[in-house]
């Protein structure tokens, strides 16, 4: 199975493990607010102390020290990496840690100078010496670079662990990626694709929708059932991640001081009827508000999902939302359909492409987030194979050469706000394509090669570095 990425001179890096064949490697729940610089680093941090464990080395460990390099050293701090890190030394999980308990977990550590390894072990850990942001060059195959190692009592080295957390909350082992790992048999999917052309060749020649290629994909690891149940429980936590944007007032973490905008939204929306009000534009006011509760959820260090990152994790519920509440016939049927369409498409990115703003820019968060939604949209709402791969393409051919300029190195300006732009014109998308028969000029994989190379020669400073775009040109208060 081929693989592939991006390493820091845009050159594509081939030999990244290709695990991420599975819909559920698509959406994952964690927490934010984003899933390369907090949920990739928390889970690289957990598996270094379980690497520890597992070598038997966590009695004989005295010191634990983390380097964080290239993007990860210019906006951890906004992105809550070094408190990532310290949870997954913990042994915390994204899915599963309690969010209300992080803040007394990492004031312990900072006022008591004691960290516990997988909370069992403890060792002396002072955040100023032990977690450091190595401004600089970054780790040779990717911006996201961590370097994990153990220390005896004597300062001798017992372990050390270099991961690359490369979006969307996936870390690779370099160790893995020098080939020492993977098997890629037992991961075989039954209908592999690389392309939007074989994916769809599979669909034409069995006839049946991409919904159902990732399916019968997906049955190599679970029963129809379990499929379902667990999208099903995708679903039903972003739509709670919903719920609570809607409902949690106040102003999100970090010295910008924004406010949260999607409650009081939440209250003037309720309080007029929904489409039919002489508004014809007032459903996008509802897409708005779905995206934007998502992405402060997500801004505050919530619990979200990764869709397919958390950066762009506004979109896909958004219209996820749009599909159950404001379109004709829905049913729990096109749910999960929406998701696996979407997952094949969020695929495509990441194995041809990246779906990193430290590799790519926006382009390959909100514009992937915006391309899986278009096509999963006019999937659920009737259209053939070829308006999908045409809506997917309209998704992402309008987001070509955004950057990624997050102000403050804060996942908030201008990202918020973009995850209810992205929805918007993933609906505009997908209602493009059914308005047509499928035939188009520029295809999805042309599209995607497009993406990498635009990506590639975008300047560093515009890929999730806040050394450009908005986030010199806003002051800061
Ligand atoms: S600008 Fe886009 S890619 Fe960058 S942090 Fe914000 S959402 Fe992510």
């Amino acid at each position: 199975m081929r693989s592939g990425g991006l390493n820091c001179n845009g050159r594509c890096v081939q030999g990244y493990p290709t695990m991420s064949v599975s819909v559920f490697d698509v959406f994952k729940i964690g927490i934010g607010p984003s899933s390369s610089h907090t949920v990739g680093p928390m889970r690289a941090a957990r598996t270094f102390a379980l690497a520890l464990g597992d070598a038997g080395l966590l009695g004989s460990t005295a010191r634990v020290e983390c380097r964080l390099y290239g993007s990860l050293a210019a906006t951890g701090r906004g992105h809550g990496t070094d408190v990532a890190v310290l949870l997954g030394l913990m042994g915390k999980e994204p899915d599963t840690v309690d969010v209300d308990t992080i803040p007394a977990l990492i004031e312990a550590v900072r006022t008591e100078g004691w960290l516990s390894l997988l909370g069992s072990t403890a060792i002396p850990f002072k955040l100023a010496t032990d977690l450091r942001f190595q401004t600089g060059r970054p780790l040779p195959l990717h911006p996201n670079g961590l370097r994990f190692t153990a220390f005896d009592a004597a300062s001798v080295p017992l372990l050390e662990r270099v991961y690359y957390s490369i979006g969307g909350g996936f870390v690779i082992d370099a160790a893995q990626e020098a080939g020492a790992v993977p098997d890629v048999e037992s991961i075989a999917p039954v209908l592999p694709f690389h392309s939007a052309d074989e994916l769809l060749e599979h669909a034409r020649r069995l006839g049946c929708a991409i919904a159902d290629v990732m399916r019968i994909n997906e049955r190599h690891w679970r029963t129809d059932a379990d499929i379902d149940a667990g999208l099903l429980r995708i679903w039903e936590e972003m739509r709670r991640c919903v719920h609570r944007g809607c409902r949690s007032e106040g102003v999100l973490p970090g010295r910008l001081g924004v406010r949260r905008r999607a409650p009081a939204l939440f209250q003037a929306l309720q309080a007029r009827p929904r489409v039919r009000g002489g508004d014809p534009l007032a459903a996008l006011d509802w897409v708005n508000l779905w995206a934007l509760a998502v992405n402060e959820e997500n801004a505050a260090g919530g619990r979200v999902v990764t869709a397919p990152t958390n950066g762009a994790a506004g979109i896909i519920p958004s219209v996820l939302h749009y599909y159950a509440a404001l379109t004709p016939d829905p049913d729990p049927q096109g749910i999960i359909d929406f998701l696996l369409t979407a997952g094949a498409i969020a695929l495509l990115y990441k194995e041809n492409a990246s779906i990193s703003g430290a590799e790519v820019g926006c382009q390959g968060e909100v514009g992937v987030a915006c391309s899986m939604a278009a096509g999963a949209l006019c999937a659920v709402l009737g259209g053939s194979t070829t308006q999908v791969e045409n809506a997917a393409e309209i998704g992402m051919e309008h987001h070509l050469g955004l950057t990624c300029d997050p102000v403050g190195g804060l996942v908030q300006i201008p990202c918020i706000e973009r995850n209810a732009m992205g929805a918007v014109q993933a609906i505009n998308a997908a209602r493009m394509a059914l308005h047509g028969d499928g035939r188009h000029h520029v295809s999805l994989d042309k599209v995607i090669k497009t993406m990498r190379e635009t990506g590639a020669d975008m300047r560093s400073k515009y890929k999730e570095t806040a050394r450009g775009g908005l986030a010199v040109n806003i002051i800061e208060c």
